[in-house]
């Protein structure tokens, strides 16, 4: 079975460790070889299908979405934390003909296929119960490595999440890359605390350890006192995070007496690889680290489309405040605004060529061709080369967001805001925060004698936005800075509130 070739080596070392207990690698095939054979057998799975599903941290997430592979089906993977507009938007996008069924997640299931069906789709419910029986596949289900495997809903700068369709083949790509590159061996286990649905957590994380033969160890809810108690443990040798995530490590470690400070410094120190990404590591955080346990973070730029291109070095020298050099197998540009390669110290856009790079946004050709230029994608990061090594200097867009290593479009929340009664007008930026990157804030100019707090936007989006894109922060207007044409200049709002930040 893909990913587990390696594993299935030594069948019976453990695979997946949860809260409940662990699964040898011939478990987690057998497990996800019924899986195959319920979806397929019983509920009629054709190749390609999509199949929705909620991936918690637990080691049965991991028997669906390989079983889902194993089908030749597409797995469509949901936020656990969605909201039911957003999974109805994602359902209909990517013409979702089966959900599987998560407990945690029932009542935000059953309203997105009630808001789906009225867009026209009509998703069955399986339970994930019915899928553990059954025996390995009747009839072979031969995948194509060109075959599209997943697709993840990643926010654009045109309103609505876009699905990134990747194929077996990229997937592999991008795992074998970090394979390769950042020394993994069978010996390794990592300590799992991102979200499913995410790049990040899903491929580098999930994938690449089972690639790898190694142990994946999920923390099903995170918790900076849990991670370090998992470390103290020497319950990880490889981890994974963003750097919020290093962030509240840090708080948390302040907390306590000298002798647990010490006993988890000790600990994170002998990680054989902490790695970073999915925002700016602030260098501030990359010395801290540094200096309470010895451990040179290594952070590397990466994005849904195109997986990881970019990383500091495993062996040599990681510089804070960059992100290396492009990775092997990745052909990586910089090119200015005349379109001209930039010049050392010069910034331009990182454009990404290589075999880990999504096929398609599902169903949108026209957004695939727009971000694509000579077969490069156009990640719409600015960058610039110091010394061989690439320094991400922001986005070109100031309608992403990044919270928490999240990406978010402004304009998405707009739209949902934008319905609220008192609001008249709204723009919502990302102001810059230590601890989450950029706080979502909300600038709004009230309809005539309204008010309105913060609490109540919170509570209107409560059931239209996921928790992580809902406003942190509200500012009240009289009137944007605007352009001659006026439109909202947004660099100048953060400006101004980045300032009145400072001076608090
Ligand atoms: P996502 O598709 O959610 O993984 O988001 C990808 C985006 O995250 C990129 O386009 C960058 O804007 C940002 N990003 C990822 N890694 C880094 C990094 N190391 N430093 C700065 N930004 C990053």
């Amino acid at each position: 079975m893909q990913y587990l070739e390696f594993g299935l080596k030594s069948p019976e070392k453990p695979a997946v460790i949860d809260l409940a207990g662990a699964w040898s690698y011939s478990g987690l095939a057998s497990r996800a070889a019924h899986v195959a054979e319920a979806l397929v057998g019983r509920h009629g799975l054709a190749q390609g299908d999509r199949v929705g599903l909620f991936l918690p941290r637990r080691k049965e997430s991991v028997a669906l979405l390989l079983g889902i592979f194993g089908a030749g089906g597409i797995a469509v993977p949901f936020s656990v934390r969605a909201a039911a507009r957003e999974l109805a938007h994602q359902i209909a996008d990517a013409g979702v003909s089966r959900i599987i069924f998560e407990p945690s997640a029932h009542a935000v299931t059953l309203e997105a296929v009630a808001l789906a069906k009225s867009k026209d789709a009509d998703p069955r419910v399986i339970e994930a119960a019915s899928l553990k029986a059954g025996g390995p596949l009747a009839r072979d289900v031969s995948v194509t490595a060109e075959a599209p495997a997943l697709i993840l809903y990643t926010s654009g700068t045109t309103g609505q999440p876009k699905g990134v369709v990747h194929t077996h083949a990229s997937l592999a790509a991008q795992v074998d890359v970090l394979f390769h590159a950042w020394e993994w061996s069978s010996e390794d286990e990592l300590l799992h605390v991102l979200q499913l649905h995410h790049i990040h957590g899903l491929v580098n994380g999930l994938l690449g350890a089972l690639r790898a033969g190694a142990k994946l160890r999920f923390l099903d809810t995170f918790s900076a006192r849990a991670v370090w108690d998992e470390f103290a443990a020497r319950h990880a040798s490889v981890f994974y995070a963003v750097p919020t995530i290093y962030h509240q490590l840090i708080d948390c470690w302040e907390r306590q007496d000298s002798a647990t400070q010490q006993r988890w410094a000790q600990a994170a120190g002998q990680l054989r690889l902490a790695v970073s990404g999915s925002a700016a590591l602030p260098a501030r955080l990359w010395t801290r680290w540094r200096d309470l346990t010895g451990q040179a973070l290594l952070e590397r730029y990466g994005m849904t489309e195109i997986g990881m291109a970019i990383s500091n070095p495993y062996r040599g020298e990681r510089r804070p405040g960059t992100v290396g050099r492009p990775l092997p197998g990745l052909r990586v540009r910089v090119v200015s605004e005349s379109g001209q390669d930039a010049a050392e110290g010069m910034p331009g856009e990182i454009q990404v060529n290589g075999p880990s790079l999504f096929r398609e946004y599902w169903g949108n050709l026209g957004a695939t061709r727009e971000s694509f230029r000579e077969g490069y994608f156009l990640t719409g990061d600015i960058a610039e080369m110091r010394d061989g090594y690439l320094c991400i200097r922001g986005r070109a867009s100031v309608d992403i967001l990044k919270s928490a290593g999240y990406k978010i479009s402004a304009l998405e929340i707009e739209e949902v805001l934008r319905e609220h009664p008192a609001v008249r007008e709204v723009a919502v930026i990302g102001v810059p925060d230590q601890q989450w990157g950029e706080i979502v804030t909300a600038c709004v100019i009230p309809q005539a004698g309204e008010t309105l707090t913060l609490d109540d936007l919170r509570a209107w989006c409560g059931d239209k936005l996921a928790p992580y894109k809902t406003p942190r922060r509200l500012e009240l207007i009289q009137d944007f800075p605007r352009n001659a044409m006026g439109k909202v200049i947004k660099p100048e709002l953060v400006r101004r509130l980045s300032a009145a930040l400072d001076f608090r």
